[in-house]
This record gives structure tokens, sequence and C-alpha cells, in this order.
């Protein structure tokens, strides 16, 4: 095992060696967990990934969607973004500009290439990019005029679920917002024609949720009453 007692710096680069604490960690999931994925692992490293979900989730660090559904390596193709959100479709530009983003990409890589079955977009409580377009937006902002001018511009695509809460005239509530954010990417991603294409040919389903990690509670969308439901 290396010598984990202090950070190692490189004065030759601008990049440095992998934090020890992350490198410990490591250390410790090969000793505990490995042993019990190893023959999974291995027949994945042989056969491939062959995932039945796709999940698209926030980059928030207390959101756990294989935790969640005791998802081992293998069982989800799971995409992260700020926000959990799907923006509408856009064809590619050609140029590298426009508005294609990583999000199209591993949608069309989940649905086209690896085939899931279902396609679920889980939202979750004190969402802070939720929080960010609602505060954006209430400040008259635009994204690049938001503190943090990525995120803006990204929560830009957002925006519709505000507007369409603040018209309402009622104070929005964020987590109420965050599962109208659910719903609207649930729409947004029948703008992409493989999904069209493959909802309406029976091979793909797509879901929504909504989880409060502080208690544990999974709200699920109920299409039929377009409301949350606790499962
Ligand atoms: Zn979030």
């Amino acid at each position: 095992m290396a010598n984990l007692s202090e950070n190692k710096r490189c004065p030759m680069t601008k990049f440095q060696h992998c934090p020890p604490s992350l490198i410990q960690r490591y250390y410790a999931w090969k000793q505990n967990s490995l042993p019990r994925q190893a023959a999974t692992l291995g027949r994945l490293a042989r056969d491939g990934q062959v995932p039945d979900f796709m999940v698209i989730s926030c980059c928030d660090s207390r959101i756990l969607p294989t935790d969640i559904f005791e998802a081992g390596a293998g069982d989800m193709f799971v995409h992260r973004n700020i926000a959990n959100f799907v923006p509408t479709y856009h064809a590619p530009s050609g140029d590298g500009s426009g508005d294609a983003h990583g999000t199209s990409a591993a949608l069309e890589y989940g649905v086209c290439a690896l085939k899931v079955a279902h396609l679920l977009v889980l939202g979750h409580a004190k969402c802070g990019g939720v929080q960010g377009c609602h505060d954006m937006c209430a400040a008259g902002q635009s994204g690049p005029e938001f503190e943090l001018p990525l995120v803006g511009a990204w929560l830009e695509n957002m925006r519709p679920v505000y507007n369409q809460m603040a018209a309402d005239g009622k104070n929005i509530d964020i987590d109420e917002m965050s599962r109208r954010s659910v719903v609207q990417s649930l729409h947004n991603l029948l703008s992409f024609p493989f999904i069209a294409d493959a909802v309406a040919g029976g091979t793909l389903s797509l879901h929504g949720a909504w989880n409060d990690f502080g208690s544990g509670t999974l709200l699920a969308y109920n299409p039929e009453t377009d409301g949350f439901d606790p499962v």
C-alpha cells in the first residue's frame, strides 16, 4: 500500500496526484466491496452493459440514485446534470456551437445504443439548481447575468417552469417547482425524435419521481392526475 501520510505535490506539472483520502477510500472498497461484486463486474467487462433503466439525476452529492433503488453495477445508465433537467431537442449544428449539450448525447446513447426500457427523471428536495433558476428569474436576470453565468445559461432551459408557476400569482414553493420541472422534462423528452419513436413503438416508457432525501421519501409521478404520489 502506498504511503498515504501526505499529499504528494509535483512541482513539474499543473496537476497533482490523487488525494490520499480518495485512494484510502479506494483501498477500502477493494477490500470490502469488490469481492462481493467481482463476478458481476467480470461478466460486465466481458459481455458489456445492458441496463434496463436510464436515470436523469441532479449532480447534488446528496442524491444517490443507484443507492435508493438498490442498483448494482450494470443496472442503471445514469446521467447527472444541474437540477436533473432535460432541455428540448435541438438538432446538432455540426460546428460545435449552438444548443448541443451532454444531456442530449447521453439520451441518444441510452435510448438508441443501449436501448433502455425505462427512462426516469429523478428530482429531489432542496435542489440548489431549482432554487437558482427561481432566484435568477425572480430577479429579472438573464442566464449570463446570474452570479454563476454558466449555471445561469443552463438554467435558462428551466425558465418556462418558473414562468408557468409565476403566472399563477402564488408564492412559488421550490420543492413544488422541482416537481413541475420533472414533469416539464418528461414533456421535453418527447421532443427528441428517437425518444418519441421509441415511446410510440412501445419499447421505451418515461417516468418521473422525486426524492426527499432528508426523510427518505420517494414520490412517483402519476400521469393520470399529473401529480406525485408517495410510493
Ligand atoms: Zn439538485
